[in-house]
């Protein structure tokens, strides 16, 4: 049987590239991508000539089966995905899944992920802190979901689009107050930014200038009695009038 390995691959600055992953992309059978195009840039730039194989969120199941066949077969496998840790709101949970099942060996092979490198530089509490990976597309359900952190006593970290964050920002203001809050924001990029205020601060900010490219956002831990302000229980009926949502 072959070996499954979860490989991370740069956010953005191509030199954060572990020598292990250089070495795993070089030596395996085949490389499952995310996106095979993005992937062969990379590989390119490497100098790697491994076999490439698409493997995206659409076909994560049938591919998946094609990929533990050629894995039972003996032929070791490398999954990467667009840029970071795959199955951190990325394709591969599913054939990670699949493998465990199959009990094939499954080795990650750790390096950049937008989630770990934001909340290293964010300062907030001693390392404990909730990943909610995208908040949903929604409004109402985005509402939900803020409401439902009125209470929480962590630090809590989103990935969101671009063109979402002022819309994130105004409603995590309204539902959680003027908590402190960070965005990380084309890390490991030229225009890096690392900026750190209360919620209204930031949205602020955000309406100054266009918001252009990708963002982790972290919301610091609420202090109970501030939470929500004096809204509180507005919330909780708003929230109780929309839970079937
Ligand atoms: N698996 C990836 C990881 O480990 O970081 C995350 C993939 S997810 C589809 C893409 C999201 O991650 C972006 O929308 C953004 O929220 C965040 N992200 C990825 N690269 C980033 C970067 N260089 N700076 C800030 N956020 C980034």
């Amino acid at each position: 049987q072959g070996i499954l390995y979860i490989v991370a691959t740069p956010i953005g600055n191509l030199e954060d590239i572990t020598l292990r992953a250089m070495r795993t992309l070089k030596e395996v059978d085949l490389i499952a991508a995310e996106d095979t195009r993005h992937t062969k840039k990379l590989l390119n730039h490497l100098d790697i000539r491994t076999p490439l194989m698409s493997y995206y969120r659409e076909k994560e199941q049938e591919r998946g089966a094609v990929l533990i066949d050629r894995l039972q077969n003996g032929e070791n496998v490398a999954l990467v995905s667009d840029a970071g840790t795959p199955a951190i709101s990325d394709p591969g949970a599913i054939l990670v899944q699949l493998a465990h099942e199959a009990g094939i060996k499954v080795v990650p092979i750790p390096g950049a992920s937008a989630l770990s490198a934001a909340v290293s530089c964010s300062g907030f509490h001693e390392g404990s802190f909730l990943f909610l990976g995208f908040p949903p597309t929604k409004s109402s359900q985005r509402k939900k979901l803020l409401t439902s952190l009125i209470h929480s006593e962590y630090p809590v970290v989103f990935y969101e689009a671009p063109r979402r964050v002022a819309d994130f920002l105004k409603e995590a203001l309204e539902i959680l107050g003027n908590r402190q809050a960070l965005w990380a924001r084309e890390l490991t990029k030229t225009f890096e930014e690392i900026y750190k205020g209360s919620l209204s601060e930031l949205l602020e900010q955000c309406r100054d200038e266009n918001s252009r490219g990708e963002f982790v956002i972290i919301i610091g831990p609420g202090n109970r009695e501030e939470a929500a302000g004096e809204n509180l229980e507005e919330l909780l009926i708003w929230y109780r009038d929309h839970s079937e949502l």
